[in-house]
């Protein structure tokens, strides 16, 4: 059986690019790869072991932009000039975020509410998908320092509720960066795909991926069948995480110590140094059960019990979201199979706990938090490369899928944005009297004619047996199979006789191309309608030429020398419009031949009809 190789997957990829799959936070950023030796996926690390880099950007005096842990050392200091929780604006107008101003300690501009946001800083406007873009180039330039080689494309992870308009902006904040960006994925399904849920095609599984991180809670529930991933339903807060059990802990030593609100919003340092401490507290409380430090020359201490009484009604307010999201994908705690736990405030004791005791069931917590969704996104990245061929590739087809039919027009089998796997069949004829084989051309796009569209394969279906044109009943049928691997087979169903093909991935599409080739389709509909009802008039010109000349030939005794000489006449009209007439020349004129043809047709037809009820009685 002839093979042929071609990928029909937008972003897939030759095997050799490396693809780096990026979980963009709010608080951090990482970068993952799959190590090319072990197969695994690992966090890109810095010499010192730190992988996550911070994600805050800081503009200094002389036009110097930093970004990283030394921006973070700016937030008290500068706040103006030092960006935090980007993520926060993305897609966002003011109106959206105007709630929230006083979380801001930077100018997010109001001028406009309609329109989307932009931060001001000295006397520059930046858009959230400029400062992404920033962060994301730093994250490029340290993935490539890192593993000494360009880095080009990537895969980026976004919230599962995150709508169009705040993925397009991720997208476009990758391209800003100098990435190609192949997929946005959802940080739960990329969490999933760490764990390794998802990769086994058999699996139906209903998967609830609890995300707790420093400043953001979100519950995602997933049912995840034939290597497609659904987001049944999600919840959360945007407002709630880690962060919250530092300031309680800040409140608990601020009453002991005696300061006051007051005293503490003068004393910005003061209140500084009080949160580090009592983040240091929270970390060290989740493997030990008593925490002693000092703030301010003064001993504080804190008990893990404390911090659990503390942190109680943060991780209740989680538990309730947990419950919104169950109802909203019509689930009870019994249909979940699986929990996986995602971001730093998950390492907490107490969260697991509480989270195990509500869905009754263990969690998975063995990978780290804080590196499971940007774990995932490399996994996800690596199935793009086609390096894991036995796995998933795309959830919808990019573009439609069809066969080339009669006068070059392209007839869609399976269309754009389908859900893969997806099947379809249709039946197709000969042309010709004694056609013994026919080619099958495959083609990808959106345009009504073949030519303008792209040629993914051609193969024939050899060996069928001599029939009179439009006898055999060849069907051919395209299933898109959880790989994104097209397989056309083609088979002639009086014989049996039949032929498959596989187009396989191997030279994949840009996003850049599959937009314009949607964008040509739009801008040349007009002229594509009007180019496909022409050819499908020729197209039935010539089939209608090639019967009635079939039939003088064949019935001449039938045909009177007058019809003989009205049929020829019409056959030459016909003939001198299929080149250069238009459709309705065309249309008009085979009316005509039909017309003179109908007389001797009906005779011969009713003398069959005769020959047929000799002898029968009714
Ligand atoms: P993320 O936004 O996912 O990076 O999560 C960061 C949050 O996790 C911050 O609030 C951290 O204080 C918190 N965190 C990190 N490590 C621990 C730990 N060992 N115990 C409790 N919370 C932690």
């Amino acid at each position: 059986m002839a093979k042929i190789g071609i990928n029909i997957a937008t972003g897939s990829l030759q095997q050799k690019e490396m693809i780096v799959g990026i979980d963009l936070g709010t608080t951090n950023s990482l970068v993952a790869i799959i190590h090319p030796e072990s197969r695994k996926p690992v966090v890109l690390k810095e010499h010192d072991g730190n992988a996550l880099v911070p994600s805050v950007i800081h503009f200094g005096e002389s036009g110097i932009i930093t970004i990283g842990n030394e921006a973070r050392d700016n937030l008290i200091t500068e706040p103006q000039n030092t960006i935090f929780s980007v993520k926060r604006l993305m897609g966002k107008s003011y109106n959206d975020v105007r709630e929230y101003a006083d979380f801001f300690t930077y100018k997010v501009i109001d001028d406009d509410t309609e329109s989307l946001v932009k931060v001001q800083v000295g006397d520059k406007f930046y858009s959230p998908i400029d400062l992404s873009a920033l962060i994301l180039k730093e994250l490029k330039t340290r993935a490539e320092h890192i593993l000494k080689t360009s880095v080009t494309k990537a895969v980026i992870t976004v919230p599962a509720y995150f709508n169009d308009a705040q993925r397009q902006a991720t997208r476009d904040a990758g391209r800003l960066a100098g990435l190609d960006v192949l997929r946005i994925v959802n940080e739960p399904t990329a969490a999933s795909l760490a764990y390794g849920l998802g990769l086994d095609k058999e699996e139906v599984k209903t998967i609830a991926v609890y995300d707790l991180g420093g400043g953001t809670f979100d519950i995602s529930v997933l049912r995840i069948s034939g290597g497609i991933f659904e987001v049944l339903s999600t919840h959360g807060d945007t407002y709630l995480g880690g962060d919250d059990f530092d300031r309680a802990i800040v409140q608990h030593w601020s009453a002991s110590l005696g300061i006051t609100k007051d005293e503490l919003s003068l004393h910005k340092n003061l209140l500084q140094e009080l949160r580090m401490i009592a983040e240091k507290a929270k970390k060290y409380l989740s493997s030990n059960n008593s925490f002693t430090g000092t703030v301010a020359g003064q001993e504080v201490e804190l008990t893990k019990r404390e911090l659990e009484q503390l942190a109680q009604t943060f991780i209740e307010k989680t538990i309730q979201c947990c419950q919104h999201a169950l109802k909203d994908a019509q689930l009870t705690t019994a249909g979940i199979d699986e929990i996986i736990m995602v971001g730093g405030s998950t390492r907490m004791p107490l969260v697991k706990k509480m989270v195990t005791d509500f869905f009754g069931k263990h969690v998975h917590d063995t990978l780290n938090p804080d590196e499971v969704v940007a774990l995932g996104a490399a996994v996800q990245a690596d199935i793009l490369a086609g390096n894991n061929k036995d796995f998933l590739l795309l959830d919808i087809t990019p573009l439609s899928l069809g066969i080339e039919t009669m006068g070059g027009l392209m007839d869609v089998l399976i269309p754009r944005n389908s859900k893969i796997p997806s099947r379809a069949a249709r039946q197709y004829t000969t042309q010709k009297d004694g056609q013994g084989q026919i080619r099958i051309s495959v083609y990808q796009g959106e345009r009504d004619l073949v030519k303008d569209n792209r040629k993914l394969a051609e193969f024939s279906l050899k060996g069928i047996p001599g029939m009179p044109a439009g006898f055999p009943k060849v069907e051919i049928s395209f299933l898109v199979n959880a790989d994104g691997i097209l397989v056309v087979k083609a088979k002639e169903l009086r014989s049996g006789v039949e032929q498959s093909i596989e187009v396989k991935p191997q030279y994949g599409l840009t996003d850049e191309e599959v937009e314009r080739m949607l964008l040509d389709s739009i801008t040349h509909a007009r002229e594509d309608m009007q180019m496909r009802s022409l050819t499908e008039a020729r197209t039935e010109a010539s089939q209608l030429l090639y019967m009635t000349r079939q039939f003088i030939e064949k019935n001449s005794s039938f045909i009177t020398a007058a019809e003989l000489c009205d049929t020829r006449h019409g056959m030459f009209e016909l003939e001198n419009l299929l080149e250069n007439g238009d459709k309705d020349q065309v249309q008009a004129a085979i009316e005509k031949l039909n017309e003179i043809s109908r007389p001797f047709a009906e005779r011969l037809m009713d003398q069959a009809i005769a020959v047929a009820m000799k002898g029968k009685q009714l």
